[in-house]
């Protein structure tokens, strides 16, 4: 039999979670946010399947470029730009749209081969200072793109550093609406969690990701509460079995120690599929669809998955790493990290199925 492990796409929850976030920001085009090869679910798949997204957002020109020869007519942002000259004949040839972000980026757009037909997003920094000016510094800008003979239309963007957190986004939008009421110009400022959490930042164009692969942009809110439905099913399957006596030790680093007679699974995954070394003994997981947890260090290519509690388990069982019916927040979690971090591991050696 071939190894085991396999990530099952949803296409049906992507679609459908495409549509929640149609429902929850009606009066606003949605750029389907799609780097990191679409959160790690494949590009060209997800972008089928968010086909009627008004736009995606890639980060890799090449990406950009990829999704233009697939037939996709959509508007494609590149997430931070372009980056060289080379890169300016690609967004003209494949009617691309940037960022800037920053002042070096300006001596490009002298090298964009077109006239009039370039269409540019400009990145305002509202206090996360990541990328992007500062709104005095974005005024001058403006006043720079609006008189470049390669520029068309400019829309104003910003992202919000705590969209997801108690804090939330008072004081950032606050600052980005002062800013961008002085010009009639289209606004992008809402991730997932914005989306979700506060509609009076939806403006021109939403920018979901996280959500759209049915994930939690908050760690106190499950996908499930919050209506979306995952899209990433990691699973894979019992190996190998093991008793141990109460005072054998498991794995590498002798990290887990049996008290008493114990029956271990020995599952098909490992960190180069993507799981997370860090995840602690004690990450759930499911075999054979009942809940049951990971003992000891996770190695390269296997887990150890306690069975003691469920005799029918053997080898050959099926065990669900994360996705439909184990939610990838509680693995993330146990894992010191976000669903987002996992996703896009999943490593290229993983078959996909759809
Ligand atoms: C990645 C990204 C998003 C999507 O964020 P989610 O939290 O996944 O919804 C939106 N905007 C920008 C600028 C991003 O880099």
């Amino acid at each position: 039999m071939p190894r085991p492990i396999q990530a099952h796409i949803n296409l049906g929850a992507l679609e459908q979670n495409l549509w929640f976030a149609r429902r929850k920001a009606p009066c606003t085009r949605i750029m389907a946010v799609i780097k990191a090869n679409g959160y790690g679910h494949g590009l060209s798949r997800v972008a089928e399947a968010l086909s009627a997204a008004d736009g995606f957002a890639v980060l890799d020109i090449l990406d950009a470029v990829q999704l233009r020869e697939l037939g996709f007519r959509q508007t494609i942002l590149l997430l931070e730009g372009a980056f060289t000259a080379e890169d300016m004949a690609l967004v003209a040839q494949y009617n691309l749209v940037c960022t800037i972000h920053s002042e070096w980026q300006l001596a490009l757009l002298d090298s964009y081969p077109g006239r009039e037909n370039l269409d540019i997003w400009l990145k305002i920094n509202n206090g996360m200072n990541r990328l992007g000016f500062t709104p005095p510094q974005a005024t001058a800008m403006l006043e720079q793109l609006r008189r470049h003979p390669a520029v068309r239309e400019i829309t104003l963007m910003t992202h919000f550093a705590n969209a997801d957190e108690a804090r939330g986004i008072a004081e950032p939008l606050a600052l980005f609406n002062d800013f961008a009421s002085a010009f009639h110009v289209p606004r992008s400022l809402a991730n997932s969690a914005a989306l979700l959490r506060y509609p009076q930042s939806h403006g021109d164009w939403v920018r979901p990701g996280i959500m759209l692969y049915g994930a939690s942009p908050f760690a106190e809110t499950s996908a499930q509460q919050l209506g979306l439905k995952p899209a990433m099913t990691l699973s894979s399957r019992i190996i190998a079995v093991q008793n141990l006596r109460a005072g054998d030790e498991l794995g590498y680093g002798a990290l887990f120690r049996a008290d008493h007679d114990m029956k271990i699974g020995i599952v098909a995954c490992g960190y180069a599929d993507g799981y997370p070394r860090h995840a602690l003994s004690g990450t759930p997981l499911l075999v054979d669809g009942q809940p049951s947890r990971t003992l000891g260090r996770v190695s390269m290519d296997m887990l150890y998955a306690d069975l003691s509690r469920l005799p029918g388990a053997g080898v050959g069982s099926s065990v669900t790493l994360w996705g439909e019916g184990l939610p990838i927040e509680a693995v993330a979690g146990a894992a010191g990290t976000v669903g987002y971090e996992l996703m896009c591991a999943l490593a290229a050696r993983v078959p996909v199925l759809t």
